[in-house]
């Protein structure tokens, strides 16, 4: 079966012993701006939204207002990116990750959900280990100013238009 996603070949899935039990890696050195990640599937509302399902936080991630984006049932490695207070990757567009810098082989690809989740639909106690951890990671992330600074241009595209509303 073809991915209905595309993973850039740099980048290979392995195991993760806490983080979701997979991660995504990179084999090789990735360039910053280079596309690393574009997800497909399928467009759904918030009230079709199931959390019930197997792997629901790894195959829905946020779009729009009150629109997700669900990943194919058979698993996919670009269901295994994991979240990091850190990260090396941030959005292009509303699927997309691209780096936001030079990466090295060997190191783990991470974007911060607050980049992307701008409902409650994915929270949970971060212990990414870096040294500006927020410890919990809420629906509400994409509101911390500090953020808006450290990821510009980096948002998801609805949540970059939210923050342009929000500094009005
Ligand atoms: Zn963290």
């Amino acid at each position: 079966m073809t991915s209905s996603s595309y993973l850039n070949p740099k980048c290979e899935v392995r195991e993760h012993p806490t983080n979701g039990g997979c991660g995504v890696f990179a084999c090789k050195r990735i360039a910053k701006g280079e596309l690393v990640s574009l997800w497909g599937g399928k467009i759904i509302r918030r009230e079709e939204l199931d959390p019930s399902m197997p792997r629901f936080t790894q195959r829905v991630l946020q779009v729009d207002e009150e629109l997700y984006l669900l990943t194919a049932e058979e698993k996919e490695p670009n269901d295994c990116f994991n979240h990091s207070c850190e990260p090396n990757l941030g959005f292009t567009g509303q699927i997309g990750l691209v780096a936001m810098r030079g990466i090295e082989a060997g190191e783990e690809l991470t974007f911060d959900y607050a980049m992307s989740d701008g409902e409650p639909y994915d929270e949970f106690d971060c212990h990414c280990g870096s040294v500006n951890c927020r410890r919990k990671v809420t629906g509400n992330d994409w509101k911390l100013p500090e953020l808006w600074q450290k990821y510009a241009g980096y948002f998801s595209s609805y949540l970059a238009r939210r923050i342009e509303k929000l500094r009005q």
